[in-house]
């Protein structure tokens, strides 16, 4: 049971848009009242995944997954119930009552570290534009040609070159070193005394997460010596570089709309593009796209366009990044720009609309791959072959699922063509390291329990009636028992219902779903939810159910006294035969009542 009371609950979910929560993980198109998208929980071609906004729940009428915004976040990020409230309580600025719960210092951690990147975001971006120490970045970013929207829209700053100045504005807004150099922002010194700033005379970039949170920085040297020219936030607990995508926070709804992204390499990429007037763009920053970038990627939008800047495309980075698109079914393209190119300048020379035709016209991702492979592997030899194959394994290796089975004989096969190997050999060669992977496999769900078997759909159907027209459960709760039912879950369901009703809660699934903490009741309820009923027919509806069930359930226990009756017999057991023939009376007393009312 959850401890925040229900009223607050209820206020945050009111706060928050299902459909923008969702939104954030799933591609979602409107379809009548309803929002449809590919379900994230289970794979699909066709959308199956609906979001119903007046009621604010989901469901999936594919995998039957479904519940309101908070299970949404609990499935989706694998957090609690806690968690998922603190997210969205946090996100919609409603306080949490006081209360120290197990992950309450946790949570205030990562609230500090937030805190400590919001306070270095302002400072940078104030030392920027108001710092006498920051004219050298301005003239940079100048000479870079951004504008001042730009600069203001991505929230670019500059750390001052000396030792502290972050550390002492943090001082003043009580977040000590130890939280800075946590969030990143500072080092301890080598003597063990004290901390120092980490950035210092660089143009700073934040990086902000999907919920738009400052969470990490970017930095560019500003002097030529200045090493590493790029230098970014370390992973902390509240940012692994190898899931955010920079600017999508602030792309998205462009990247939403077009159904395609551009993915760029760095933050200058990005927003060059983006004030060329190229808005569906993200970066990765400082690593090679992740899978975890590509899942992102694909909440989003359809299509990818990977554009790498001429030198860069044959990289081991950029060879691992389409290895990882390559074992995914994101239909993603790539545009190598010219050598001497890279996004911005190709913007500034040829125009935005010539880098959206190259895009549209794009190779794909296969086509650019294995012709990398063969401008780094002599293929007219047999060890280059063999080379370029040792190269491959890995990604066919990978797509070992029953699911992946087409895709990895359409690999295997333009691999062999292109390279000219015997299609059954290479076969042979991928399955013999399948069976002997390097490492432990990852374990991407916990393990299935057998699932039970749906409970009867009259049954559902009978709660479903109830959710949609809750006038009828206090008679219900008065003439009806639970354990009329047969399944064990959905007479949970009803007692519930008549819980929230004795207890005058509001019969609402959003907020019942919270007090489930079986996965299969939410997914029954919003099931239950999901069918429709005529409002006119109701009543009539509603005591054709009642009736139904408790004649099957007289019948099921007239046919178990007769059972229990015949082992008395045969056992001798007089007092028991006596209770049974009472209890078969009375049984049978109610099924001619049934029989009687039905011919009336
Ligand atoms: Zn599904």
């Amino acid at each position: 049971m959850p401890r925040i009371p229900e009223d607050i609950l209820e206020r945050i979910r009111d706060a928050t848009d299902i459909v923008d929560v969702v939104s954030e993980h799933v591609h979602l198109g409107k379809k009548g009242r309803n929002f449809f998208g590919l379900c994230p929980f289970h794979d699909e071609k066709s959308p199956s995944f609906s979001v119903n906004p007046d009621r604010q729940i989901y469901h999936c009428f594919g995998c039957e997954v479904g519940g309101n915004v908070f299970k949404f976040l609990q499935e989706i990020d694998r957090i609690t119930f806690m968690e998922a409230v603190k997210f969205l309580a946090e996100r919609t600025g409603i306080n949490l009552p006081e209360r120290s719960g197990p992950s309450r210092e946790e949570a205030d951690s990562a609230d500090r570290l937030y805190r400590a990147n919001d306070l270095a975001q302002k400072y940078f971006h104030h030392m920027l534009l108001n710092d006498d120490a920051g004219t050298e970045a301005r003239e940079y970013l100048q000479a870079r040609r951004l504008e001042s929207e730009t600069i203001e829209r991505f929230g670019i700053g500059y750390a001052t070159p000396g030792w502290d100045g972050l550390l002492k504005a943090a001082g003043r807004r009580d977040l000590p070193p130890q939280i800075m150099e946590q969030a990143g922002l500072a080092l301890q010194r080598q003597s063990g005394n004290g901390h120092y700033d980490r950035f210092r005379d660089r143009v700073t970039f934040p990086i902000a997460n999907l919920s738009n949170r400052t969470i990490a920085f970017g930095a560019r040297a500003l002097q030529p010596d200045q090493e590493p020219k790029y230098l970014n936030s370390p992973e902390t607990p509240i940012y692994h570089k190898g899931r955010v995508l920079y600017g999508l926070a602030d792309t998205r709804d462009a990247v939403r709309r077009r159904d395609s992204v551009i993915v760029v390499e760095g933050y200058m990429d990005l927003i060059s593009l983006v004030q060329a007037g190229i808005e569906h763009v993200a970066a990765t920053s400082g690593t090679a796209l992740t899978e975890d970038h590509c899942r992102t990627l694909a909440r989003y939008a359809h299509k990818v366009v990977l554009l790498f800047d001429g030198d860069a495309a044959g990289s081991t980075a950029a060879m691992r990044g389409l290895e990882v698109i390559l074992s995914t079914k994101i239909d993603a393209r790539v545009v190598s720009l010219p050598p001497e190119h890279d996004p911005d300048t190709f913007v500034l020379e040829h125009g935005p609309d010539t880098l959206l035709a190259r895009a549209e016209n794009a190779q794909s991702v296969l086509d650019f791959y294995l012709q990398q492979l063969a401008q780094h592997h002599d293929l007219s030899s047999v060890e280059g072959k063999s080379r370029a194959v040792e190269t491959f394994k890995p990604l066919l290796t990978k797509l070992d699922k029953p699911q992946d089975a087409t895709r990895r004989d359409l690999l295997l096969r333009e691999v062999s063509q292109r390279l000219s190997i015997d299609e059954q050999a290479l076969r042979e060669e991928v399955k013999a390291s399948v069976r002997h992977p390097r490492g432990p496999r990852r374990i991407e769900n916990e393990p299935l329990k057998a699932p039970l078997p749906d409970p009867p759909k009259l049954e559902l159907e009978f709660i479903g009636l109830l959710l949609n027209f809750p006038q009828y459960i206090p008679d219900t709760a008065r003439e009806f028992a639970p354990e009329t039912l047969t399944d064990p879950r959905v007479q949970a369901l009803c007692r519930m219902l008549f819980n929230r009703h004795a207890e005058s809660k509001a019969i609402d699934v959003g907020m019942m779903i919270n007090e489930l903490e079986d996965n299969t009741l939410s997914r029954l309820l919003t099931k239950c939810e999901a069918e429709g009923f005529d409002e006119e027919q109701s009543e009539q509806q509603w005591r054709d159910y009642l009736r139904h069930f408790q004649k099957k359930s007289n019948q099921a226990r007239i046919d178990a006294a007769r059972q229990a009756l015949g082992q008395a017999v045969a056992s001798n057991d007089e007092d028991e035969i006596a209770r049974i023939s009472t209890e078969l009376v009375q049984l049978n007393r109610q099924r001619q009542a049934f029989v009687a009312e039905q011919n009336s």
